[in-house]
């Protein structure tokens, strides 16, 4: 399948605080858009700029050549893939359906077996880089799938980020995603205890992370978290509710494997303990409430 600009039909499903802006660059790069969301309203912006709505995720598919999908859960995928007004039931033959969601590695196979019996291309292709990166186009993309289509795919994937890697077949992508996930659990947990300590020393925290945002322990959470929390601003971002849907999936996945992941299990009950307070709705660097604002 050949992307063609003008006359390549983008179908995009999930309009949140990723899939807006990930649907914005893809009508700016000069394809037709056609966009779904469970919400209408959030849509409305694209739909100023050009973008024509599609009714469900059905309708989504029937006209479209590619198909991408930014929802929420694996049950919001298996919804808008698999449900009776679904992608699956909708789309032609030779359609490339991508998922973008993070979701779990065993849904994706299974869509990727149902797809290929349909004779659609499947790909996983999960993001890193935060609403920031979706704004500005510079997600980090990790890919599962066939890599000719995933080659095909490359100038849809370049409008939306930077750093776009094949990591191999159907599911790997939301398995390099966890370890994503993986890796920012306990990051997240540093950065906040970071910023707790050098309060109760009496040091400047904008001042420390001049000096260590630079440094060996520099991430980016800590450069574009730490300045979030530091003004106050707990505002999603990354939701703490998905932060813990993504920890949920690492942990089934990691004891399927028999491997223990202590910081990953230690990150997830503080995320519980966090939601439990009533903070799911805000952004993953409210963890720092935990610590004493
Ligand atoms: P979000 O703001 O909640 O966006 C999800 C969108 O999908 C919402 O607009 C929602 O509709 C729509 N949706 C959900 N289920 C649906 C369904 N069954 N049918 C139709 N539409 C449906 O979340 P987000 O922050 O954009 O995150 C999206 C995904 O990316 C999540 O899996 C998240 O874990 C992942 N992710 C997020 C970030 C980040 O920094 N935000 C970074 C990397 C990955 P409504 O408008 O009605 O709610």
């Amino acid at each position: 399948m050949k992307l063609e600009k003008g006359k390549t039909v983008v179908g995009f499903a999930g309009l949140g605080v990723m899939g807006y802006s990930m649907a914005g660059h893809i009508l700016n790069g000069g394809y037709d858009l056609l966009v779904y969301n469970r919400t209408k309203e959030k849509g409305l912006g694209l739909l100023a700029q050009g973008a024509v709505w599609a009714d469900d995720p059905f309708s989504l598919a029937e006209k479209s050549d590619v198909v991408i999908t930014m929802v929420g859960y694996p049950k919001d995928v298996e919804e808008v893939y698999l449900g009776a007004r679904g992608i699956v039931a909708g789309a032609r033959p030779g359609t490339v359906l991508i998922d973008m969601t993070t979701s779990s590695p065993g849904l994706a196979v299974k869509i990727a077996e149902i797809a290929a019996e349909k004779g659609f291309f499947p790909i996983d292709a999960p993001v890193s880089g935060g609403d920031k990166g979706a704004r500005e186009g510079t997600l980090s993309i990790m890919a599962g799938g066939d890599a000719g289509v995933f080659e095909a795919m490359l100038p849809l994937f370049e409008l939306m980020g930077k750093n776009i890697v094949l990591q191999g077949g159907p599911g790997s992508g939301q398995h390099t995603k966890m370890a994503n996930q993986i890796a920012l659990a306990s990051n997240m947990m540093g950065v906040c205890e970071a910023l707790a300590y050098s309060k109760k020393a009496g040091l400047d925290p904008e001042t420390v992370l001049r000096s260590i945002s630079g440094g060996a322990a520099g991430s980016w959470s800590l450069s574009n978290l730490a300045p979030r929390i530091l003004a106050g601003d707990f505002a999603p971002g990354f939701f703490v509710k998905h932060f813990i849907k993504d920890m949920k999936i690492a942990i089934e996945e990691s004891e399927r494997m028999n491997m223990d992941a202590p910081g990953l299990k230690q990150a997830f009950s503080k995320y519980e303990e966090l939601a439990a307070k009533g903070h799911e709705n805000e952004g993953t660097q409210a963890l720092f409430k935990l610590y004493g604002e």
